[in-house]
């Protein structure tokens, strides 16, 4: 999408602290980190959110979540822990419009969900 900054990161017009990449995925860190360790990961397809995933996009959401342990591993948080979340709307507080996983890790993460 022509507007969309993670499709620009994709397409290597803004640059980004990538992590890891494959042909159907990317994952890179947040540029405003809310803990230690806080990656992004993003279907190299655009989804519009957690709320545009369909029968037909499904295998890309299959594939980040057999690929995060590997991050996790890779990142060194599997042991200790991490936070997986996506946000969807304006409740839910998406400020970009393309699919993405936080993932929080680095420290004791808070309680409170919201
Ligand atoms: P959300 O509020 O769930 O839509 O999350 C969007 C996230 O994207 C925020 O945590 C931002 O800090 C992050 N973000 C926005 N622009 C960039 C960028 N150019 N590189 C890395 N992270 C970004």
């Amino acid at each position: 999408m022509n507007d969309c900054i993670f499709c620009k990161i994709i397409a290597g017009d803004i640059p980004s602290n990538k992590v890891y990449e494959d042909d159907k995925i990317l994952c890179f860190r947040d540029i405003a980190p809310m803990a230690p360790v806080h990656l992004l990961v993003i279907p190299k397809v655009h989804i519009c959110s957690a709320d545009c995933i369909t029968e037909e996009n499904a295998d890309v959401i299959a594939h980040i979540f057999t690929t995060i342990p590997k991050i996790a591993k890779q990142e060194g948080i599997s042991e200790d822990g991490y936070r997986i979340i996506t946000n969807h709307g304006t409740n839910g507080r998406q400020s970009v419009k393309h699919l993405h996983f936080h993932i929080l890790a680095g420290k004791l993460l808070p309680e409170n969900m919201g």
